[in-house]
């Protein structure tokens, strides 16, 4: 099947090709034909699929008759209303809209939470045919009667499980009924409660149910793997992982935004590039984030479920659930992030003893035994070691305390015996076998006895004198830094 033979306009099929599309997903064979007949659609389809474009060309070419130059928002009134759980599938989905509605000349805007509602206000006043939108928000822009929906004639609610997980019920209610009761209704969920029945039982008007996964099941192009890691150490395993696999991007998943906050500080301490989204980070600290994960400037995205909702990664490869999800179907959002649009994609969980039933309910609902593999314990440990004893070093060291026994590790005189040291021993004794320090200063300022340079933290300026006598070749750089 092609997409020529799916009906769609020239204008349409021209976007498409220049995606680099070759044919029709699954999901987009069954749902254009039913979308452009007019009939309500109940979707099933995990991200990934191509479910986006299933429902944005059959509503681009729907509308396409009202597409026109005039300037006078009169002439634009909302005809379809697209809603998502969250502001990032918000503007996904609008990207979409964009980037196949490219040779047309209907009008389209995104309005979401967590930024000021004055910069959405004019592109709404303006007129757009088209509107994606989380609930709350839109809502808000009802109250404020920038909005009027008497000419809306599709609704589509995307990640409609999403949505009812996150309590969006009484906004979709309110949004209903603010709808033309005459209208096209599509409904898309990853996965099928019963409240995800009842509610489609309440919105969908004799719905075509299209389903392109089994219920609940993820990608066939997926593996999954479990590795057993006690609580307390899966911040170093996860380092492990990173650094064995030489893994570049990836999506790491934890329960809460706290968790994801001190595991992101945890990757920054450890040097590896990474920031973290959740609900709490402000909008445009997640849209940065976002963006730097995807042109890889940042090597690991740690998120919040809610967060990650709806990312589309282009070929991302690997998904970690540094913690398990409390709700098993999270899990098939989670891993829907990767092998995506026929891509391969690895989902790595790190399981702790108490996360065992939260396994078993995934293994359940997805129907299948996770693998599970073993990281070397002497590995997860050697890590934890180096770095967490080392910082416990310091932290004993700021707070004035006797430091506690150090390990192997740190007793290895190359490392323990710091330059300082060094220079400490080689000023008592003006011997030194090391050659780095037998090489004779050399100052190029032989007049200067004195130089005025800020304090080792950078805050206020100190007198540094210069030594009369040659000094070894280590000291150079004290002195290059003062002058
Ligand atoms: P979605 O399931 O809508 O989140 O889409 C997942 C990814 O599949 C997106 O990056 C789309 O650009 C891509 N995609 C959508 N349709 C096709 C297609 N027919 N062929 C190849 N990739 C596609």
């Amino acid at each position: 099947m092609s997409f020529e033979q799916l009906g769609l306009s020239s204008s349409i099929l021209k976007a498409v090709s220049e995606q680099g599309y070759l044919e029709p997903t699954p999901i987009q064979v069954q749902a254009i034909p039913v979308i452009l007949a007019g009939k309500d659609v109940m979707g099933g389809a995990q991200t990934g699929t191509g479910k986006t474009a299933s429902f944005v060309l059959p509503m681009l070419q729907r509308f396409e008759v009202y597409a026109n130059s005039s300037m006078s928002p009169a002439k634009h009134p909302v005809r379809a209303v697209i809603l998502t759980p969250t502001r990032e599938l918000a503007m996904q989905v609008h990207e979409s809209v964009k980037i196949y509605g490219k040779y047309s000349q209907l009008r389209s805007t995104v309005i979401y939470g967590g930024v000021n509602i004055e910069s959405q206000v004019e592109a709404v006043r303006a007129g757009i045919e088209i509107l994606v939108a989380t609930p709350g928000r839109l809502l808000d822009h009802v109250h404020q009667k920038n909005l009027m929906f008497s000419k809306v004639e599709l609704l589509i609610l995307d990640e409609a499980d999403r949505m009812l997980d996150m309590g969006f019920m009484p906004d979709l209610k309110l949004i209903i009924q603010l709808l033309p009761a005459q209208r096209q209704n599509l409904m898309f969920s990853a996965t099928f409660s019963d409240e995800i029945k009842n509610l489609a039982g309440k919105i969908l008007r004799e719905p075509v149910l299209i389903e392109v996964a089994k219920r609940n099941s993820v990608s066939e192009l997926i593996t999954h793997v479990v590795y057993p890691v006690e609580a307390k150490k899966k911040q170093f395993a996860l380092i492990q992982l990173i650094k064995q696999q030489n893994l570049q991007q990836v999506l790491v998943f934890t329960r809460t935004k706290l968790g994801a906050d001190r595991l992101a500080r945890f990757l920054i301490q450890q040097s590896i590039t990474c920031a973290a989204i959740h609900g709490d980070r402000n909008q445009l600290q997640r849209t940065q984030a976002l963006a730097d994960f995807k042109q890889n400037t940042i090597r690991i995205l740690v998120a919040t479920d809610v967060a990650a909702r709806g990312l589309d990664i282009e070929e991302l490869t690997h998904v970690i659930n540094f913690e398990l999800p409390n709700n098993p179907e999270d899990y098939v959002h989670r891993i829907g992030r990767t092998g995506r649009a026929g891509s391969k994609g690895h989902a790595i969980s790190l399981v702790s003893k108490d996360e065992e039933t939260l396994l078993s309910n995934i293994e359940k609902l997805l129907g299948i035994k996770v693998s599970v593999d073993h990281m070397s314990e002497n590995v997860i440990s050697r890590s934890s070691n180096s770095s967490y004893e080392k910082s416990l070093l310091v932290k004993d060291r700021k707070e004035g305390k006797k430091p506690r026994q150090e390990s192997k590790q740190h007793r290895n005189p190359k490392i323990s015996v710091g330059v300082n040291a060094r220079r400490t021993a080689v000023a008592k004794t003006g011997k030194c076998e090391d050659p780095l320090f037998t090489q004779p200063y050399v100052s190029k300022y032989p007049d200067l006895v004195s130089v005025t340079a800020m304090d080792g933290l950078g805050r206020k300026p100190v007198q540094r004198r210069f030594p009369e006598r040659a000094l070894p070749a280590l000291f150079t750089s004290f002195h290059k830094r003062s002058d």
